[in-house]
């Protein structure tokens, strides 16, 4: 390959000929990317081959990380940075006259995730090639990924994403390693050599095939394999309708479903549940029978994670395979199962949890249900063992009950261990929403609170504070993001703070300048960066936001001597298409956008900015800049959040309520570095179950409250009339079920301090540094040390070249 800067030139000019046809000088900036690409992946190839020797030879257990999503964004930075070869590849390309930043300006996002449960698989990808531990993610290859989002006259525009239109320099197709995935027909019983025999006939059969990606390992020779599946007909399949079969299969693959807290119940979503199972596990299996091993030995040397309920069908598939493919018994088949799964519960949202009907269910996995049945009435006989004539537990506990498969039920009972992501959220699942099950399960629940990968939310997103950091306290934080705790003793070296604010400044002004080239819209640079970035939803009350800054305008408005330090309210969010009140607070954040930036006096102090198209690329220019971090949820609602740690990270302080990995984000760096406010889980849960809480009477008894209520109903925002009564009415006539209004004096109030603590330049200073040295312990190479010890039983794996 190339080892150094002129090595790298020249083979960089030659494959681009080789690839292109064409010289050099009359290449485009995409071809130049795709070469470049091309000879990364060529890089990482050979360690990626000896890694996989080494994984076969050394029969250590791997661990493969099953997710419905993978929200990896652009790869060609990261890659670099992880083999150690980007300052060769930045000059050399630079004496040829081009620059790296726009090659990877060049590349697509790869966004097969809608929010926080894809990117959390994304950086646990980084963390275990990182840490040389043997561990794979496999998932689906959406044609079309997240949706592309446009704000026309402040509304949210879907268009469809098109990451695949020039290729994926990273990816390698294994057509050979394709396997079949079979939907609907029968199940025909037999009995033969005195057992019973299941066989599915009448199937309609589809082709999943594998593409590889190359996960490359910060500095080290480990490069674990990222498999997403696409789905293809079968080769001469004879049926009626050539063309209807070709759509029916390739349809699997093609959309990534744009939600990720409505489970709408789709056949198609079911079907690519199960593509992603059934293809993931029998590959999963043949290559366990490659190492000759006894399928009875199966868990000792595969860990199976399932990333929340979408892949749960892997229990019943795994069953399927050791049973009709193996020949195992039920027992012996469901005690291996049992000891190779295990599961991750990402949220309490109740209209978040997957419930199968069975009509739809039935049909189309008729094998599968058969399974999922049994499994069901083996549980509910031990139930019934348990706590005799008890219906009402049993039919509450029960996989299969009211005509509806409850896949976290089957979860829970089908894997070893239940994780929640936040101390507090698996606290909730135990003493509340899965009390019934931790009362006879108590040893498989455990907490893993979430990560994020330095290396991309620090390292590469933020150069310029790395530096800052190695320069302080050298260089091993790298490799030990817990070291970055050597920074608080110089949390009060005014020299530190000085360059630390000059790096905020440094990032806060590349920030302004995509602001004004996507919005036009010049934001003061030294003004307060309040940022809110995260999906749009109404738990996450992004409406709190809003209306703090509709009482800021008002105030400034009613009283001419009335100041504030000056401050950008940025937000980006998508909503999900269908969902109807997430799009009208979007609309409602574009008009106060509207209202405040062409208001000549008010918009000297404040301006709000709508970025569209809110994804990881656009994320890493976002958290650097950021001076206060809102992670505003409604407490009990968010499980654990990982865009309040990439804010920590990048020395953005937390302004939230006491929720998900707030609550620890608290515990590290004491009451002093944080703006805590509003109703605790507790309090919610409480007014949920007995009740007490009338929105109106805090509409009434607030005037600040009532003059923005009624200012969405009034005529304030010109042009939308009834636009925002969707609104009005959740708050009043549906009585404020995410208690916006019974925690906005708690919320002004918090905003205040935070106003306040700004203007004392020195002490923020020292704050953000004390945020900055306790992230360490919400680098995801923390959670995956946890998960390799408590859940996989997994150890590293070196691999040297
Ligand atoms: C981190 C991240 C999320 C998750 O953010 P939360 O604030 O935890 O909801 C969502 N989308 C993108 C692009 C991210 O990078």
């Amino acid at each position: 390959m190339f080892s150094n800067k002129t090595e790298f030139k020249e083979l960089f000019l030659r494959r681009l000929e080789l690839l292109h046809g064409k010289p050099f000088s009359d290449s485009s900036l995409r071809e130049q990317y795709e070469t470049l690409g091309n000879m990364v992946r060529e890089y990482i190839s050979e360690k990626w081959i000896s890694t996989n020797e080494k994984y076969r030879s050394h029969h250590q257990k791997q661990v493969y990380y099953l997710s419905i999503e993978f929200l990896l964004g652009k790869l060609l930075g990261q890659n670099l940075l992880n083999l150690g070869i980007k300052d060769i590849v930045e000059e050399g390309l630079s004496e040829l006259g081009v620059s790296l930043f726009d090659l990877e300006n060049m590349e697509e996002d790869a966004g097969l995730g809608n929010g926080g449960l894809g990117r959390l698989a994304a950086c646990f990808l980084d963390s275990l090639a990182s840490l040389n531990l043997p561990g794979h993610g496999m998932g689906i290859r959406y044609k079309h990924g997240l949706f592309e989002q446009k704000i026309v006259d402040g509304y949210q525009v879907e268009l469809p994403e098109q990451w695949l239109k020039y290729g994926n320099v990273w990816e390698i197709r294994k057509a050979d390693e394709a396997v079949e995935v079979a939907y609907w027909g029968k199940v025909e019983t037999s009995f033969e050599n005195e057992r019973l025999v299941f066989r599915h006939v009448d199937a309609e059969k589809i082709l999943a095939v594998p593409y590889d990606i190359p996960i490359a390992g910060f500095q080290t020779d480990t490069v674990n394999t990222l498999r997403l599946w696409s789905a293809e007909p079968l080769p001469n399949v004879s049926c009626q309708d050539v063309l209807k079969y070709k759509r029916n299969t390739e349809i699997v693959s093609e959309f990534l479903y744009p939600d990720d807290t409505h489970e709408e119940g789709k056949i198609l979503r079911l079907k690519q549940q199960y593509f992603l199972v059934s293809a993931s596990l029998q590959s999963i299996v043949s290559s366990y029978r490659k190492l000759n091993k006894s399928m009875k030995d199966f868990h000792h040397h595969v860990a199976i994670h399932i990333n929340d309920t979408h892949p749960v069908l892997a229990i019943p598939e795994l069953m399927r395979i050791f049973i009709d493919q193996e020949g195992m018994g039920w027992d012996e088949a469901w005690e291996i199962t049992t000891k190779t799964i295990s599961y991750t519960n990402h949220t309490t949202l109740a209209e978040a949890l997957e419930k199968w009907p069975i009509h739809i269910f039935k049909p189309l996995l008729p094998r599968i249900y058969m399974i999922v049945e049994e499994i069901n009435e083996r549980f509910c006989r031990d139930l019934w063992d348990i706590f005799p004539g008890e219906w009402d537990r049993i039919t509450n506990m029960a996989i299969i009950a009211h005509g509806v498969i409850k896949m976290a039920h089957l979860a829970i009972v089908g894997s070893y261990s239940v994780n929640g992501v936040a101390k507090i959220h698996s606290e909730i699942l135990k003493q509340r929403e899965m009390r019934q099950f931790f009362e006879i399960f108590p040893e498989k629940f455990n907490n893993k609170t979430n990560g994020i990968t330095h290396r991309r939310w620090l390292l590469k997103a933020n150069p310029e504070l790395s530096r800052l950091i190695t320069d302080v306290i050298g260089s091993n934080w790298v490799y030990k993001p817990e070291q970055l705790m050597e920074l608080k003793r110089h949390a009060y070296d005014p020299a530190i703070k000085e360059k630390f604010l000059q790096v905020k400044q440094t990032r806060k002004q590349i920030l302004a300048n995509i602001i004004y080239e996507q919005n036009g819209i010049k934001v003061d640079e030294h003004s307060i960066f309040d940022v809110q970035v995260k999906r749009l939803h109404e738990y996450k009350r992004q409406l709190l936001n809003v209306f703090h800054i509709m009482y800021l305008y008002n105030r400034i408005k009613e009283d001419s001597s009335f100041t504030i330090y000056p401050r950008t309210f940025i937000f980006g969010a998508k909503a999900s298409p269908g969902y109807y009140y997430a799009k009208k607070v979007i609309k409602l954040i574009n008009s106060l956008a509207d209202k405040v930036n062409e208001d000549p006096f008010v918009s000297q102090m404040i301006k709000v900015i709508f970025l569209e198209n809110y994804r990881v690329s656009l994320a890493e220019k976002i958290f650097p800049a950021a001076d206060v971090s809102e992670q505003i949820s409604t407490a009990s609602k968010e499980a654990s959040g990982t865009g309040n740690m990439k804010f920590m990270m990048n020395g953005a302080l937390t302004l939230g309520t006491l929720d998900g990995a707030n609550i620890e984000i608290l515990e590290e760096v004491g009451e002093d570095n944080i703006f805590i406010f509003g109703l605790k889980a507790e309090e919610v849960l409480n007014y949920y179950e007995n009740g007490g809480y009338r929105s109106t009477e805090y509409y009434h008894h607030d005037p600040r409250i009532r003059k923005v209520i009624d200012q969405l109903m009034n005529g304030f925002f010109p042009d939308v009339e009834d636009e925002f009564e969707p609104i009005y009415d959740s708050l009043l006539s549906h009585n404020d079920q995410y208690f916006v209004l019974r925690d906005f004096a708690s919320y002004v109030e918090a905003q205040e301090k935070v106003e306040k603590a700004y203007q004392n330049q020195s002490s923020w200073l020292e704050k953000a540094i004390i945020n900055i040295a306790h992230s360490g312990y919400f680098s995801s190479d923390r959670t995956i040390q946890e998960y390799a010890k408590d859940i996989w039983n997994i150890s590293p794996v070196r691999n040297t070249l």
